[in-house]
């Protein structure tokens, strides 16, 4: 950090780079890539306290806390990248947030050099969201975070896709460790897991958010569904203050965006329509090419604005 502050170099604090879409033309500065290993537990019989490096393997963390029966994070498993990068988009899946356990942030605060601990309120958790990519984006680097979860829990099923896997192989009371492989393998069949050989895994995931509008504004949407393919119902979500999740992934496929299109070297995931795919050789304008091409088309017939997740680096 002093290097780069006296070579006025901008910094950019690299996790596992999942998430990221690069410029063609790199980042003009220094890239720290955060290494900081180790975790550590604290707790009682109920409850038990994960501190963990920021360097660590997000996915490694899952495993750990389900094989000693701590609940809370078990349907996170599978998403590639750091610990580091979970509080910064409040990464989510399958029903749970990271920000439902979070106790803790330690973090390094750029501008003072001085270690900092944040705590979940500060951290100001939204969906997909904080104050690590909004009101306080590029002022710290993640240093250790620490998650309170659940001792001898049971998992937590909520999401559909979940409840009909555990129907179908007639399990009612799954344990933490099948909840995970469930979540491991629904996330394999949308090539959400990131397996050598899969050419649909080569994303960023999730490539738009799912947005949250007003009940209103829900109500509008849905009766020009209605009227635009009648019998299709659009799916929508309670979100928080009686606003709405709508599906972008049913937005992006009612506006002709259906999984396997291609526009020259990129396209859309055959297993997943919100994944937009490298197919080989693809630069990042080709990237950009097909996500304003998306974009636009779901503003015009839907008038809603796709925000991109993926953090754009060197743009
Ligand atoms: C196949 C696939 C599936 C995915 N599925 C999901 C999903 O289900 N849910 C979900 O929420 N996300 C998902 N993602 C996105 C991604 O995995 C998460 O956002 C992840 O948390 C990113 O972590 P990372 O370490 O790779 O961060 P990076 O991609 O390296 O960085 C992402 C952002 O976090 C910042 N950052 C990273 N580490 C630190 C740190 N230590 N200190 C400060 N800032 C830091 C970076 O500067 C950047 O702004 C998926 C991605 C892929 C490729």
């Amino acid at each position: 950090m002093a290097f780069a502050l006296a070579r006025k170099l901008p910094l950019f604090v690299l996790g596992g780079g999942s998430n990221l879409l690069v410029s063609d033309s790199g980042w003009p500065g220094l890239v720290l890539r955060v290494s900081l290993a180790g975790v550590e537990f604290e707790g009682d019989l109920q409850k038990m306290l994960f501190h963990a490096g920021a360097g660590e393997n997000w996915d490694s963390l899952v495993a750990l806390a389900v094989s000693k029966n701590c609940g809370g994070i078990e349907c996170l498993s599978g998403i590639p990248g750091t610990v580091g990068g979970t509080p910064v988009q409040n990464v989510g899946a399958y029903g749970q947030e990271v920000s439902e356990t979070i106790t803790r942030v330690r973090a390094l605060e750029i501008a003072t050099g001085q270690v900092v601990d944040l705590s979940n309120s500060d951290c100001g958790f939204s969906y997909r969201s904080s104050i690590f990519n909004t009101t306080r984006r590029d002022q710290y680097i993640v240093l250790e975070v620490s998650y309170r979860l659940h001792r001898n829990g049971g998992p937590r099923i909520e999401y559909a896709d979940v409840k009909k896997f555990f129907a179908a192989a007639n399990i009612e009371k799954p344990t933490l460790q099948q909840v995970r492989d469930a979540v491991r393998s629904i996330r394999q069949s949308k090539a959400m897991l990131l397996v050598a050989g899969d050419e649909d895994c080569r994303s960023a995931g999730s490539f738009f958010k799912n947005p949250i509008v007003t009940a209103a504004e829900a109500d509008r949407i849905q009766a020009l569904a209605e009227k635009r393919a009648p019998g299709k119902n659009m799916p929508r979500y309670p979100a928080a203050d009686g606003q709405v999740k709508l599906a972008a992934a049913w937005l992006v496929e009612q506006s002709g965006f259906s999984k396997g299109y291609s526009l020259g070297p990129v396209g859309i995931s055959r297993k997943h329509t919100l994944a937009i795919v490298n197919r080989g050789g693809a630069t990042a304008k080709d990237i950009l090419t097909l996500k304003d091409a998306i974009q636009k088309k779901v503003f015009d017939i839907w008038g809603v604005g796709l925000q991109p997740e993926p953090v754009m680096v060197g743009f």
